[in-house]
């Protein structure tokens, strides 16, 4: 078993700012990764909103920035998993496929994973043809037919990647306006490879070893046709990453961690950061400053444990 004063679980902009702030601190930090290092931005193309980088930078590379800044003030980037956490004693306790560790202060920077359509032959398709993710899978559609699903900037991202790539992409969205902003929208609209399908949703996939087609239905008219793509690309939001925690922790009815304006959850020093507590803002950069301010509570509740008395006998 190893104990850390804090322990931070994800490794995106929010799980990597706190162990900044709090390694820089004095604070001893260690930071699970997950099976992906940098967290969701590791799969995105350029990044061009992300403060200080008026040229864009990669999301890989700003990511590998951030665990190199962490890592440079003290912070340890493990590269493990956690698989089971019990919040019901302190410290509290994070067991990983390889280890166990303790920590007096938890940040929960876990993200948030893509939403699936959830039909029987989504299953099926998954890595023959079903992709979340364009940047990862986009250059496997070299001059094939593609579709995206939904209506919101990933959906619109997503499409104008792929145009990169196939020589055209069916756009289908369940309502006749996009929720995305009007930007991405407007490249969208001026991209000839692109077709939307509007008041449309897929009901199933067809093929055989991979994906050939998808069904929809025109949820106005009623009326069902078939489309042959050989790639489906689906971006219908997201959802968080809480399964670890969730008889544990306070969560929202959409399955998100309720935090106040500190960034605490409703058990005490516990706090949560990112994606995995917000379901408004979703950036980067946002999820940046809720790290930061997840980090300089716990370090403040850790300097006030300590006037009391810490590290106690249990430890
Ligand atoms: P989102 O904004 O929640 O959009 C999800 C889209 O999928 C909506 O158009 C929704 O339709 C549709 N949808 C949801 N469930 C569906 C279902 N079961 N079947 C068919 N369609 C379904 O999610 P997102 O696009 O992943 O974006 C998430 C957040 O990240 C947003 O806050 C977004 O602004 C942000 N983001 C920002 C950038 C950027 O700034 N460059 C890039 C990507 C994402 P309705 O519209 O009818 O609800």
């Amino acid at each position: 078993m190893r104990h850390f004063e804090l322990l931070i679980i994800g490794a995106g902009p929010a799980g990597l700012t706190a162990a900044l702030y709090a390694a820089r601190d004095g604070v001893e930090t260690a930071l699970l990764t997950g099976d992906l290092p940098g967290g969701a931005l590791m799969l995105t193309t350029t990044v061009e909103n992300f403060p200080g980088f008026p040229d864009g930078i990669s999301g890989y590379e700003l990511m590998m920035r951030m665990m190199q800044q962490a890592e440079k003030f003290g912070a340890n980037i493990v590269r493990e998993n956690a698989i089971s956490v019990d919040l019901k004693t302190h410290p509290f306790r994070v067991r990983t496929n390889s280890d166990e560790y303790s920590c007096a202060a938890l940040i929960i920077a876990t993200g948030a994973s893509p939403k699936m359509l959830g039909l029987p032959s989504e299953e099926k398709f998954i890595g023959r043809g079903i992709s979340t993710c364009a940047t990862c899978d986009g250059f496997l559609y070299r001059g094939k037919v593609v579709c995206v699903i939904g209506g919101g900037n990933t959906a619109i991202e997503e499409a104008l990647h792929l145009t990169a790539h196939a020589r055209k992409v069916f756009l289908i969205h369940r309502r006749d306006q996009l929720r995305a902003t009007k930007a991405l929208q407007e490249r969208a609209f001026a991209n000839e490879k692109i077709e939307f399908i509007w008041n449309s949703v897929v009901i199933d996939i067809l093929g055989e070893e991979r994906v050939s087609g998808i069904k929809i239905r025109d949820v106005i008219s009623g009326q069902d046709r078939q489309l042959s793509v050989d790639g489906v690309f689906v971006a219908i939001g997201r959802k968080p990453n809480t399964s670890l925690f969730a008889d544990q922790i306070r969560l929202d009815d959409e399955g998100y961690i309720v935090v106040d304006e500190l960034q605490r959850t409703n058990i005490p020093m516990v706090f949560a950061a990112g994606d995995v507590s917000d379901k408004t803002f979703r950036q980067a950069v946002t999820a940046a400053a809720s790290g930061c301010k997840a980090a300089i509570m716990a370090v403040r509740y850790l300097a006030e444990l300590k006037e009391a008395g810490y590290p106690p006998p249990w430890v």
